[in-house]
Parts: structure tokens; sequence; C-alpha cells
């Protein structure tokens, strides 16, 4: 049994973690100042002994002793993280600054929730862990992709200086039941939209481009990554090679559905990537064979069940 901290526990991935590490026999502390987390999420975890929910904001220093540290703690959804640039680019860079202090104290070993937004809007496809990116350093996406750079170089260096044990993983497009059906990413929107008999918004012509991972093939990925031995550091690119245009998604999650909403075109957000495929040979390579399991429809019908069901208990 292991002690291990989750930092964003209360999030879309955190909550669906700290109950995997749970069911795999750990005791897990939950950390969340519920910026974009809500506690209905870990509820149902509360009454296990083994499970510790923490109200705190990873900017300002904590002290705590454990063994495993996942640094979640960070807006996802571009809605989010732009609603308060500057604390977005505090959370990746003191939040990780903080997490490291701690891991380097009491030795722990640490995993970065890293993006595939390192690449920006990448000018190959797929993108392979060597590229560096395409990012535009103060544009409206740039609190959450220079935060996760920063974040990135954060890690190597206390390894290198202070040789603290560290792994990152650069996270693809997740979607899955925990989401949010407000947040604002794609996926919640669609469905919720098409749920509702609403109008689809695609944004732009709709041929850009993601590639989206199921929650459960992420968790798996993420806890190997952990699990391996101090020289694997990453980044490793942690995603489903599937890649869909959105317009793709908008008929795929209306063919699901049965709705009758229509798809109608809104503005493209500026520094919207065109497109973003992992590739994922490095985490086949290290990660004893991983790959994603759950086809989008699968992934798709589960998420869909999700939300039919927040909408019949009246909190959609
Ligand atoms: P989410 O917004 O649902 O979860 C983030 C959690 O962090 C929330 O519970 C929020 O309240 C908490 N948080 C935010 N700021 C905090 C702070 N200062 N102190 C403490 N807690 C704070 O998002 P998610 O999709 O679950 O993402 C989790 C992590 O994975 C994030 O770091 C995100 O950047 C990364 N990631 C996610 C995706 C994806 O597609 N979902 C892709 C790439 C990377
Ligand atoms: N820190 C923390 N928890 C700990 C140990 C450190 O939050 O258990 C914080 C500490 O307050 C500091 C940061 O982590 O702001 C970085 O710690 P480090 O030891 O690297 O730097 P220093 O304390 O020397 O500035
Ligand atoms: N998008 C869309 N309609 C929406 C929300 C998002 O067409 O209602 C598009 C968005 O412009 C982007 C893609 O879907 O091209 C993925 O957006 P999301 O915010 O989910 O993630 P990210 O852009 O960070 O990958």
């Amino acid at each position: 049994m292991k002690r291990i901290l989750v930092t964003g526990g209360a999030g879309f991935i955190g909550s669906h973690l700290c109950e995997k590490l749970l069911n795999d026999g750990h005791e897990v502390a939950c950390l969340d100042n519920f910026f974009t987390g809500k506690k209905q999420k870990i509820v149902h975890l509360l009454d296990n002994p083994y499970f510790e929910l923490i109200r705190h904001d990873v900017t300002h220093p904590y002290y705590i002793e454990v063994d495993e540290i996942y640094n979640l703690a960070c807006p996802a959804s571009p809605v989010s993280y732009q609603y308060n640039p500057i604390k977005t680019i505090k959370t990746s860079v003191m939040g990780a600054i903080n997490m490291l202090g701690l891991a380097k104290r009491v030795k722990a070993k640490i995993l970065q929730a890293s993006t595939s937004e390192v690449y920006g809007d990448p000018m190959i496809n797929p993108q392979h862990e060597d590229y560096w990116g395409n990012v535009n350093p103060i544009g409206i996406r740039s609190c959450y992709d220079e935060g996760k750079r920063c974040a990135e170089s954060l890690f190597v260096n206390y390894r290198l200086q202070n040789e603290v044990r560290i792994k990152i993983i650069r996270i693809f497009n997740t979607y899955g039941p925990n989401m949010e059906p407000d947040d604002g990413r794609v996926v919640s929107n669609f469905v919720m939209q098409a749920l509702k008999g609403e109008d689809i918004t695609v944004y732009g012509d709709g041929t850009q481009t993601r590639s989206f991972q199921y929650v459960s093939d992420l968790l798996e990925g993420m806890v190997r990554m952990m699990n391996t031995g101090d020289d694997c550091v990453g980044p490793i690119n942690i995603g489903n090679p599937g890649e869909f245009t959105m317009l793709e998604l908008a008929n795929e999650i209306l063919d699901i559905t049965g709705s009758k909403s229509k798809i109608i075109h809104l503005p493209l957000p500026e520094d919207d990537p065109i497109q973003r495929q992992p590739d994922i040979s490095l985490a086949r390579e290290k990660l004893n064979n991983w790959e994603p399991k759950v086809p989008l429809r699968e992934g798709l019908e589960k998420t869909v069940a999700y939300f039919e069901q927040l909408l019949k208990e009246g909190k959609g």
C-alpha cells in the first residue's frame, strides 16, 4: 500500500484516478481548490477510511508525507483556463515548484500531467515527443501552453539539480464521464447540445482535427508510467491516435443520440490548433505495450449515457 497525493483530484481525470488508486489498494490524499473540480465527483469515496479530501491551492506550499504525487491541478478547458490566465500560469508554475519541493523533501516520485498543448499548433502530424512545438507565447492559449511548458522545464531541472524522481506524460484530448456538462470542451458541448436538441456549435469550418482518448485508457497509461523505473522520465505521449475532424465528431454524436439538432458554425477561436494526433510509439515501447483500447464510438456511447443520467437528475 502506497500513500499517494493527487492534486486536482476533484476534477474530471483526477476523480477517476483517485478511485482507481483506492481500488488498487492505496491510500489517497485528494487535494483540490474546487476551481473546476466538484465534491460531487468524489463524494462516493468520502467514507473510505483510506481516502482524504484536502481543500488547498497548489500555488501555496503544502506539507504531507507521501510516496507518490500525481500533479493534475490545473484547469484544462480553454474556457476555464482563459477565465483567469494569470492564475492559470501561477497554478502550473508555482504549483509545480511547490509539488517538486514536496517531492524533494519526502523523496517521493512525482508525475506531471503535461499536455499535447506543448506542441501548440503543430507543423508536423502526428506529433512525436522530439517535436518542440509551435506555440504563440503571447496568444490567448499561452497561459496554459507556456505554463505547462515551464512546468516540464521545472520537472527536468529538479531531476538534474535535486535528483527528484520525475515522470512527465503529455496527455492528448481525453473525454468521458465526470466531465462538467458546461466546461466548454468539445465533447461535453456537443453531447449536451445534442441531448437538449440545441444547435451543435462547430467552431470554424469544422475541418480541424483532434484525437480523442477515453479516460480509462489514459488512467492505465498514467499508472504504468508512474510504475516505471527511475530512468524512465519522459515526456511520453498518452493519447489515442484515432484522428477526427470536429464535423465527424458532431455527426458521430448526432448518430449516437438520434438527435435532430442542427450543426451551426461559430467563429474559430484565435490560435486554435488545426491538427493533432499523438505518435504513441514511445508509450508502446516504455509502458509495456500500452495502447488505447476504447474506440471513439464506444467511449462516446458511455459518455452520452453519463450526461443523459445527469439530465435525468436535473443536474445538466
Ligand atoms: P479539470 O478542470 O476537470 O480538473 C482540474 C482540477 O484541478 C480541478 O478539480 C480543479 O479544481 C483543480 N485545480 C485547478 N487549479 C488548482 C489549484 N490552483 N490548486 C488546486 N487545485 C486546482 O481538468 P482535467 O481534464 O481533469 O485535467 C486534469 C489535468 O490533466 C490538468 O492538469 C490538465 O492540464 C491535464 N490534461 C488534461 C487533458 C484532457 O483532455 N482532459 C489533456 C491534457 C492535459
Ligand atoms: N514546499 C512545499 N512542501 C514541502 C517542501 C517544499 O510546498 O514539503 C515548497 C516550498 O515552500 C518551496 C517550494 O516547495 O516554496 C520549492 O521547494 P525547494 O526546496 O525546491 O525550494 P526552496 O525551499 O529552497 O525555495
Ligand atoms: N470546438 C467546437 N465547438 C465547441 C467547442 C470546441 O468546434 O463547442 C472545437 C475547438 O475549436 C477545437 C476543438 O473543438 O478545435 C477541441 O476543442 P476543446 O476546447 O475541446 O480542446 P482543445 O482545443 O484544447 O484541444
